[in-house]
């Protein structure tokens, strides 16, 4: 029956434990490596443009219900925007061709009925053909699943399982993207709203949450890396810190919140991902102009999706791994040149920053979603969250919060029984 919990890594996955058990009077400690909270899901100062940016832009969706608790539980519910209709415009730069996805306001998706809603060039037996998708086995390719390819394939699937899965859609796991499916494509447009930090991911969706926790007593210490875990008995009795050691009582529990590499080598054993993609970012310091949509799908480009805040032109590219080596101010220019295009903007290259996270996301394949574990350890007071651990999604807020619930809820069944 613990009352105390140590919670390693101040991650999405680590506050979102942090919230449930401090709100369940439990005396909660965070220990964070860096000097930041926030993980994969941060803001920063950037000299380069002179702006705060955040380390990648991150589009929720309001059927993301766990996120949008955990926001609502911060206080923060409003800071998350969006459009009160689920509308995607997209253009696509190879025919600059521009339409845009009207999904409506409903709990169906009665949008796929109505040929002027739907994607352009296409019709109700290519929504259809998706069908194999919202079931589909774990171990199932999406390429195995539903054809990759033609106008709904090119201009819908392709853009929505690239961001979702962080892979070339083909090759991903079928039972990831159907979960995806499921959660917003089939539960109609009032759960596809895009969704936004405009003021920034940390002022949305990190500092609120560690301010709640220090008012409510919580101890948070930053630069503090978990090296290493004694365990006795079947059960974690310490966390050596390096300069320090922590002693774990007999009613206290831990919660292991990092990525999968620091915990596959503080749990030697542990069963974890071990393939990751990239995602790049780029920044750009730009007023946009007024009639700019906050977001713009793009296809047949560099880019994939164009973020217009105030002051900045903001712009994802999933499945990255090819852009990791390439020249940053060759990059810059290249995505420059798609801006333009895409959003209809015109000048020099602005001041610019580009974010290249190397391993934004484990490897949304078959193989490697096969080795994600559950939140229980063979250490009885130790669990495990993160977006890699078995969430039965991809990588993503919405995975990491419920896995961090998760393990706080079975933290809070330890003190039940
Ligand atoms: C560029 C980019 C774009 C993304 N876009 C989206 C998006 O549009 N929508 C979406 O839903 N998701 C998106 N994601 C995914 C989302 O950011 C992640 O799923 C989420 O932030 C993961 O949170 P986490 O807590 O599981 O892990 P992390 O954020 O990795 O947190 C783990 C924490 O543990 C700390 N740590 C590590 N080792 C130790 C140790 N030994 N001791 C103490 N602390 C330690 C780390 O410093 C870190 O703070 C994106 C990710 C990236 C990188």
């Amino acid at each position: 029956m613990p009352n105390t919990v140590h919670i390693i890594g101040a991650g999405i996955s680590g506050l979102a434990a942090a919230v449930r058990l401090t709100n369940a009077n439990f005396a909660v400690h965070l220990h964070e490596a860096t000097q930041q909270a926030g993980g994969r899901c941060r803001s920063y100062f950037d000299a380069a443009t002179n702006l705060t940016i955040d380390n990648g832009n991150h589009l929720l969706l309001s059927g993301n219900r766990h996120a949008l608790a955990y926001a609502r539980s911060i206080g923060t519910e409003a800071g998350l925007v969006g459009p009160k209709r689920a509308r995607f415009p997209f253009v696509d730069l190879s025919t600059g061709q521009r339409w845009q996805l009207d999904l409506g306001e409903s709990r169906l998706p009665l949008w796929v009925f109505d040929q002027a809603r739907r994607v352009p060039d296409t019709g109700l037996l290519d929504y259809l053909a998706l069908m194999p998708l919202i079931w589909a086995a774990p171990g199932k390719l999406v390429g195995d699943a539903i054809p990759c390819r033609g106008s709904l394939y090119r201009r819908l699937v392709q853009p929505l399982l690239l961001a979702a899965l962080n892979v070339d859609p083909p090759e991903g796991s079928a039972g990831l993207a159907g979960a995806v499916v499921r959660e917003t494509l089939l539960a109609g447009g009032q759960a596809c709203r895009p969704l936004i930090a405009r003021e920034g991911l940390s002022a949305v969706l990190v500092e609120p949450a560690i301010k709640l926790l220090q008012d409510k007593g919580a101890g948070i210490r930053f630069g503090h890396e978990l090296r290493e875990f004694g365990i006795s008995a079947g059960r974690i009795d310490e966390l050596k810190f390096g300069d320090d050691t922590v002693a774990i009582g007999p009613d206290e529990a831990v919660v292991l919140a990092v990525p999968p590499r620091p915990a596959a080598s503080l749990l030697p054993g542990l069963k974890t991902p071990t393939k990751f993609r990239a995602i790049v970012n780029a920044h750009f310091r730009f007023d946009p102009p007024a009639e700019m949509p906050p977001i713009l799908g793009v296809v047949g480009g560099l880019i994939e999706w164009l973020f217009a805040f105030p002051q900045r032109l903001s712009v994802t590219i999933s499945n990255a791994d090819r852009l990791v080596e390439m020249p940053r101010e060759q990059l810059a220019q290249a995505i420059w040149r798609d801006i333009c295009k895409a959003g209809g903007v015109a000048g020099e290259l602005p001041p610019w920053q580009i974010v290249r996270e190397r391993r934004a996301t484990f490897e949304a394949t078959p193989e490697q979603n096969a080795l994600r574990p559950g939140a229980s350890t063979a250490q009885k007071n130790l669990f495990l969250a993160g977006d890699w651990t078995d969430t039965g999604l991809p990588a993503t807020i919405e995975g990491s919060v419920r896995s961090g619930n998760r393990a706080a809820d079975l933290v809070m069944a330890m003190r039940q029984a």
